[in-house]
């Protein structure tokens, strides 16, 4: 059920507007309240976010649902989604797993509320709530990681700890103050990527050349 008033409306439609000021008109998405028991957000392929009630009920302030928001617009704009910006992906270069990508939308996500004007500590609430709800279910390695099979756990859940995902955020806030964007980042690392397979090609090819010069001169 899609609610269509009220001061949730209301806040998921101003924040969604003042994260997107700066795009055009047909590169914007809509957030849409959906009245549900479940603190959740969600999006898919189209131009449309989903928040939940329960998830606006428990953000203090319009910060803290911007942060929710951005991170759903950043799968959008990172090309996590099938739609206008989906990317495809080159050949043998398996797309990032689930936990990279979600730390990459976390990242674009505070990017897109600082370039809005949103204060970070501020919208780093929404994750520290996050947080605080795994320890109140007493989900400690949701929150802290899982001390015998780290790596494990987070390929499992496709998330990094909670504690984790803001120390990730609080890092890259003082690398955006200097600059850094995750899209430029991830190109580099592409780019990085890229060129090990380049060298390996040469690399194989040039054996490959090295093995035939040997059979020719067996053959004599
Ligand atoms: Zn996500």
């Amino acid at each position: 059920m899609i609610e269509r008033e009220g001061w949730r409306v209301e806040r998921a439609r101003r924040v969604t507007e003042r994260l997107q000021a700066a795009l055009p008109e047909h590169e914007r998405f809509e957030t849409l309240v959906i009245h549900a028991d479940q603190a959740n957000a969600f999006t898919g392929p189209g131009r449309t976010i989903f928040i939940t009630h329960r998830l606006l009920d428990q953000l203090p302030d319009e910060a803290a649902a911007a942060f929710v928001i951005a991170h759903e617009l950043a799968h959008h704009h990172l090309g996590h989604v099938p739609g206008r910006f989906a990317r495809t992906w080159p050949m043998f270069a398996p797309p990032p797993v689930s936990h990279e990508r979600e730390r990459h939308a976390d990242l674009h996500a505070i990017e897109l509320c600082m370039g809005a004007g949103y204060a970070p500590e501020r919208c780093l609430i929404a994750l520290q709530i996050l947080d605080a709800l795994f320890l109140a279910c007493g989900d400690l390695e949701a929150s802290l990681g899982a001390p015998h099979d780290p790596e494990g756990d987070i390929a499992r859940r496709g998330y990094f700890p909670s504690r984790d995902r803001i120390a990730h955020v609080e890092a890259h806030v003082a690398a955006y103050r200097s600059g850094a964007r995750i899209v430029n980042l991830l190109a580099t690392e592409r780019a990085a990527v890229d060129r090990r397979r380049m060298t390996n090609a040469v690399a194989a090819i040039g054996s490959i050349a090295a093995t035939a010069v040997l059979l020719l001169f067996r053959r004599r």
